[in-house]
Formats: structure tokens, sequence, C-alpha cells
């Protein structure tokens, strides 16, 4: 168990403020494996003093520079890969593959793309008669979960240094060791004093804090509904920007004439990876009902081929709160296709990979977000009703199409109500805009779209 102390603000790793500490716990086998300090209201205030300082400095450093720097911390953080890897093993517990792909795999690749985008980026252009500037917002406060802990960090503080902001990082309370790893690579990367700030602590205390400092121009989150929510009247109160990226219930709608078992077979691997805790899975199958039977079998045994290689719950509540819904479906009448509410495992925060079938569109576990391995498989009468059921949540967040041919599955994407669709199986990019329809949020992550939420206009007439 190591007892780290210490917040990393201006440059330096500084004794906290209090005396809490936060106990990082290994979800795989209950055991803590570390504290660090609980921040307080005084340490967020240091934190975005240090910020509000190097903000001219850094907001008037070259893009070329910033893009430099960028780089830099790109080479530290593929230096530093298996240590990030084994680090999201440890507290968030996913399999080592996906910690090595995703969760070091995906901040690289994401804080690459910035570092090219802040050197190519056109931060001032020239319209009519006037010369518009892009220029920095200002100080971030950035309030991060636990599912993606370092993707989630990196997809805010890398747009918001390319633009020239400065940043203060609240990062989940269960994941953050790697977060404090990340401060580490941004002082090796030779990132001024200031211009990155990370503050450990509890949502309500240092995480709220963060939202309602004055000193604070644009809070950035990721999270609940519930807490988004909040900081969103916190934010329009002050009359602070705010991107909110709030979760999904997305849908993965198989056309009659796709490829039936690629389909399923996707959409279960893309709901049981990270054990299901990801904001864009598609926890919704929508399937014709000729083919219904077919697909819940195959979804069952694909669910059930993913036994053992599924990682834990991050905790214990989450674990819970996993489990009942799990119970909530069976008592509104769904059916068990695969797994179920008991755990496979003696130890640790497991939930079996499971599958609904017989799941209608008004269902809890079919319009709440479980954020769980738990897939529920619905059936429509023709597109019309595909339409109706993909839409029919208060969530825009991702989503899938899979047709005999690109253009019928583009045409029904067309018409979704949501941020982002694969179409046909399309793959990961992390340069396309990531963020929400509806309550799934406000704004949007990754590529130049990304790097827009941290900059604001000024023009010059002449
Ligand atoms: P949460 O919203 O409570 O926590 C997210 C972040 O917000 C953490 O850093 C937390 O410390 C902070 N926070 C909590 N209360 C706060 C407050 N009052 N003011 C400011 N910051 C605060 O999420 P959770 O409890 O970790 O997870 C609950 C549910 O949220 C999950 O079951 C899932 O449905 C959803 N979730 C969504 C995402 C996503 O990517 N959209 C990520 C994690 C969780």
């Amino acid at each position: 168990m190591k007892a780290h102390d210490g917040m990393y603000i201006d440059g330096a790793w500084r004794p906290a403020a209090g005396p809490g500490v936060i106990e990082v716990v290994n979800p795989a086998d209950e055991q803590v494996i570390a504290t660090v300090p609980a921040g307080t209201v005084e340490d967020v205030d240091v934190a975005v003093r240090a910020a509000r300082a190097a903000l001219p400095g850094w907001a008037a450093t070259p893009p070329a520079e910033r893009a430099a720097r960028l780089a830099a911390l790109r080479d530290v953080l593929v230096a530093r890969q298996d240590e990030i890897a084994e680090t999201v093993t440890a507290e968030l517990g996913s399999p080592p593959k996906l910690s090595q792909t995703v969760h070091a795999g995906v901040p690289i690749a994401v804080t690459g793309s910035y570092a090219e985008l802040a050197a190519t980026y056109a931060f001032e252009e020239r319209t009519g008669n006037s010369t518009v500037l892009h220029e920095p917002v200002g100080v971030v406060g950035a309030i991060t979960p636990w599912n993606y802990p370092l993707h989630q960090i990196v997809a805010k503080t890398a747009p918001a240094l390319a633009a020239g902001c400065t940043v203060v990082v609240k990062p989940a309370e269960d994941t953050p060791l790697v977060a404090r790893l990340f401060a580490e690579a941004v002082h090796e990367a030779g990132i001024p004093a200031g211009v990155f700030n990370l503050v450990t602590g509890l949502g309500p205390v240092a995480g709220q804090a963060l939202a309602e400092h004055p000193g604070v121009d644009l809070v950035s989150f990721t999270g609940s509904t519930a807490v988004g929510r909040r900081i969103g009247a916190i934010a329009s109160g002050m009359v602070k920007k705010v991107a909110l990226e709030l979760g999904g219930k997305s849908a993965n709608v198989i056309l009659p004439g796709a490829d039936l078992a690629r389909a399923v077979n996707v959409g279960v691997a893309n709901v049981m990876s990270n054990s299901g805790q990801t904001c864009s899975a598609w926890t919704r199958m929508l399937v014709h009902h000729d083919q219904y039977d077919e697909a819940v079998e195959l979804a069952a045994a694909a669910a059930a081929k993913y036994g053992d290689r599924i990682g834990p719950l991050v905790s214990a509540t989450q674990r819970d709160r996993v489990r009942g819904y799990i119970a909530k479906g069976v008592a509104e009448g769904a059916r068990l296709a695969a797994g179920g509410p008991d755990s496979p495992h003696e130890r640790g925060y497991y939930v079996s990979p499971t599958v609904f079938a017989d799941v209608t569109p008004g269902m809890t576990i079919a319009q709440e977000e479980i954020f769980g391995p738990v897939l529920s498989v619905l059936r429509y009468t023709d597109e019309e009703d595909a339409l109706r059921i993909a839409n029919g949540t208060v969530y825009g967040l991702a989503g899938a199409v899979w047709a005999a041919d690109e253009t019928e599955a583009v045409a029904f994407a067309r018409r979704m109500e949501t941020g982002q669709v694969d179409i046909n199986g399309g793959r990961f990019n992390p340069l396309a805009p990531f963020g929400g329809y509806k309550q799934s949020g406000v704004g949007r992550e990754l590529g130049a779209h990304g790097l827009a939420e941290y900059l604001q206009t000024k023009s010059f007439q002449f």
C-alpha cells in the first residue's frame, strides 16, 4: 500500500491543506492499494490561482511551441505506456490487454492529434473586412470520471493546452493514480508551472469547489446526469462556459439483410468491453422480429464466451447499482438469456455478462444507463418502429447501424438523434467529434471540434 501525499500544483507536488485521504481499492481483489489526499476548497483555490497566474504566459506562447510541448507529452506517455496500463488495471480492474490498447493507447493517440492540431489550426482568419482571432477561453476546471480514467483527462487537457488555456483537473476518486502519473508526465514534458494542475478529492467537496470557483472560466465535466445538471446550474448562474458529457443509452440497429452474426458479435463485444462501463456503449440491440430469436441466441452465446475474460466493475457501489438494474429487469418481465445478478467470483466486484431478451422500450433497463455488462435485446416490426425505439430515450450519444449496404445504413443513421453512429462496424476515430444530442450533454470532445470548445473569438474590423 502506497500513501501518496501532495497534489501537483504550480509545477510541484505540494502538501494538501487538510489531513483527509481517499483509499484506492483494487476492484479485482478488494485490497486497498494506495491512498491519495482528499483535496479541500483551499487546495482548489491554490490550484486555480496557479492556473490563472500561468494563463497569460501560456496563452501568449506561440502555437508551434505549445504543439512541441504536447508532442513531448505524447512521447512521455509512450515511454510510460506499460506503467499507465498497469496502473489502470490496478485501480479500475480492466484486463491488461484492454489497459494497454485502449486505456494507455487512446490517450497517446489523442495527445498526438492535439500536438498536430496545435501546429496547424488557423488561430487567426480573415472574413470580409475583419480579422478573427481564436483565443483561449481561459482557466479550465476539468472534472472527470473513472471509466476511462486517463482518456477522460486527456480528452479535456490536450485540447485545452493546445488552445492556450490552463487547467485544473479533479479526477474521479476511484481512479486517482493514473491522474497522478499523468501529472508526472506533464512535468517531464516540460510544460510550464501552473499550466496543468491536479487536485485529488471528493466530488461534492473538491469537484464542487472547482465548478464554483470564480477563477474558472469553463467547466468541462464528464459523469452522471445528476451531477452534470448541478454543474450546468452552477455554471449558468455564474455565466461560465460549460461542457457536459453525461452518458447514453445507445442503440445498435440491425436492419434485415445485415450480416446478423457479425452485427450481434460486434455489438456484444462493444457492450462487454470495459465491463460495460462505457458511456457510448450500444446497450440496446434492436432486431427485426423475424430474426429476433436467432439474434438472442447468438448474443447469449457471445456473452457466455466473455465469462472469465471480463474485468470487475470499478467499485462495490457500482456493482450493487448494476445488480439492482438486473433485478429490476427481471421484475419488469424481461427474460434473462445469459448471466444474471450473481457474481461469477467470490472476491472482486464482478458481474456476469448479462443479456436480456423480451425487453420492451418502456422498461427501466431500456431507458436508463446501467453502466455494467448488461445488454437489452428489443424487437421491432419495421424501420419506422426501429427508428422510434432508437430515438425513444432522453439520451443521444452514440449508436450503430448494420444493413446490407452502406447507403441503406447511412439513410437510417441520418434520422437518428445521436452524436456518433458506426456504420456496418466502422472503427473508432480519435479525430471525429464526440458528444451528445439531447440529455447526453453539451459540447464536443476530440479533433478540431474538441479544440474549438476551448476557444473564443475576437474580431478586428479594418
Ligand atoms: P459522478 O457523476 O458522481 O462522478 C463523476 C465526477 O464528478 C467525479 O470526479 C466526481 O468526483 C465528481 N463529482 C461528484 N459529485 C460532484 C459534485 N457535486 N460537484 C462536482 N463534482 C462532482 O459519477 P459516478 O458516481 O462516478 O458514476 C455514477 C453514474 O454516472 C454511473 O453509473 C454512470 O451511469 C454515469 N457515468 C457516466 C460516465 C460518462 O462517461 N458519461 C462516466 C462515469 C459515470
